[in-house]
């Protein structure tokens, strides 16, 4: 049995159905499992399982509270034809790396991977536990999330999702995803305010006792989609068991063999769960961190101080401009030999003072992590020139990856096979892509630069870009920050 507890203390401990459904932990930790459970599948079988087979053979050992027809249903109610590609994440081979695409869900970025199946396992683990409420997700987001969950609980019976956004903080492209969006159960508010006045009301309604009484009366009860959430993060070890499966297939290693893993990195969540797979068996040597030009995790793993006190940098992947990586928590609670009182002394001083730093002992065992970064610069030249060699296109979250992969293979002259996690379609990020290879290219309308792009890239529009261009704008409700809280009361009618 797989037991759950948080963080930063271990004494309560709960089923994995009742740590999907709180999302984070009463004292403010994650949680995280008892134990990793081993892959029990031999190495030689994976490049024959479709990927629904592995989601279920993956998963059924960390929630071990579903049964065997809960969890495939929520499997095969996610990883369907929403996905534009048969194999759910194709492998593809360039430039001397293969790039594990897993942006063919609905909104073309890799959120997709574990928001299409978040609102399923979330309504069978509120069944499990007998609560017939009527789950609310209040979610704020700075572009790719807010979308993904959106689409992930649309006409989902039994849930609401209303999502906050920063009026001018997102790109045209993101703003258009947001406003279209169809459900009968979504709204869509953008607010006059930043990122961080989004998120901290957003904290503020979990955190309000009368409003969740006010809740409870009406039927309703407050959920997160954060990626903290355990049902997020499990789902996402389960394209590294398949990518290695798919390694062996394509003859680039015999099973049993490493591979490497390059991932671009914000939240810490996606490399967490390359960790994992590790952890469950998988043959991945190193773990390649790559961030942007906010390298606040870099640096951590250089010097063993996480120091937020920087500037924060506006970038071209604005899906990894974070200086506070949440996930990273759970990564310190293992390097910490499981310690929650370390843990919690930690997050003490990274709220007060917004710095830490861990021992020698605790950061060899991190030894599995390398971490670089790259620039600006280095983004446009890497998508330049991965086009220019080979005609394939990646979006600036991917070339991060890319750089920072031929960085590591430069310095360490370790020619493991690598995957890069490849976390967004170019077309989601048309204007930066077009800049790097083609800067004389000056119309800036969407439907043009769109068009560019896919002469370009010969790749053809994604459902979602299609989508866009002819969808109706369904939501244009802005209100000032401080009237959040009064915009989702008007949403569901408490009074
Ligand atoms: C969220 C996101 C990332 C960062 O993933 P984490 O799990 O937060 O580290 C990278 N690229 C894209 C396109 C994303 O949307």
């Amino acid at each position: 049995m797989t037991t759950y507890h948080s963080t930063r203390n271990a004494e309560k401990t709960l089923t994995a159905s009742q740590a999907i459904l709180q999302g984070i932990a009463p004292d403010g930790g994650l949680y995280v499992p008892d134990h990793i459970p081993a892959l029990d599948i031999a190495l030689d079988r994976l490049a024959d399982m479709t990927y629904q087979e592995l989601a279920y053979e993956v998963m059924k050992n960390f929630f071990d509270d579903f049964t065997e027809e809960e969890l495939k249903h929520c499997v095969n109610a996610a990883y369907d034809d929403k996905f534009d590609d048969s194999t759910i994440v194709p492998l593809v081979k360039a430039g001397g790396h293969h790039y594990l695409e897993l942006f063919h869900g609905p909104t073309i970025a890799f959120k997709d991977m574990a928001l299409s199946i978040l609102p399923h396992l979330l309504t069978t683990s509120a069944k499990k536990n007998g609560s017939t409420k009527e789950i609310v997700i209040l979610t704020a987001t700075s572009g790719d999330t807010g979308k993904a969950a959106l689409v992930g609980f649309a006409d989902v019976p039994n849930t609401r999702i209303i999502v906050f956004y920063p009026k001018n903080g997102v790109s045209a492209i993101q703003e258009k995803q947001m406003v279209t969006q169809k459900g009968d159960n979504t709204s869509v508010v953008a607010i006059d305010g930043n990122f961080d006045d989004a998120q901290t009301n957003v904290k503020n309604m979990f955190g309000n006792a009368d409003l969740a009484a006010r809740l409870d009366e009406a039927g309703f009860q407050f959920s997160s989609a954060n990626s903290i959430n355990i049902g997020r993060l499990i789902p996402q070890v389960v394209y590294y068991v398949y990518a290695y499966g798919q390694m062996v297939k394509q003859g680039a290693i015999a099973a049993g063999e490493p591979m490497n893993v390059v991932v671009p990195t914000g939240n810490f969540g996606n490399i967490l769960a390359a960790y994992f797979a590790k952890q469950m068996g998988l043959p991945i040597q190193k773990l390649i961190i790559a961030s942007n030009e906010n390298k606040v995790l870099v640096d951590f793993f250089e010097t063993g101080a996480y120091d937020r006190n920087r500037d924060f940098i506006l970038t071209t992947s604005p899906s990894m401009d974070i200086l506070v990586s949440s996930n990273l928590e759970r990564l310190l609670y293992l390097m910490a030999d499981e310690s929650t009182e370390a843990v919690q002394t930690f997050m003490d001083q990274l709220k007060e003072i917004g710095r830490y730093e861990v021992t020698e002992a605790m950061k060899e065992k991190a030894k599995d992590f390398y971490a670089d970064y790259a620039t600006e610069e280095e983004v446009a030249a890497q998508i330049a020139a991965l086009y220019h060699a080979d005609g394939y296109v990646i979006d600036p979250h991917t070339a991060v990856a890319a750089h920072v992969a031929n960085t590591y293979v430069a310095e360490t002259d370790d020619h493991t096979p690598i995957i890069i996690a490849s976390t967004a379609s170019p077309y989601k990020f048309p204007q930066a892509v077009l800049n790097a290879i083609d800067p004389e290219f000056s119309d800036d309308s969407m439907e043009e630069m769109l068009d560019r792009l896919k002469e370009l890239s010969g790749v053809a529009f994604p459902a979602a870009i299609e989508e866009l261009l002819h969808a109706e704008v369904r939501h244009n409700t802005v209100v000032a920050s401080d009237e959040m809280q009064k915009s989702v009361e008007s949403i569901l009618g408490l009074n």
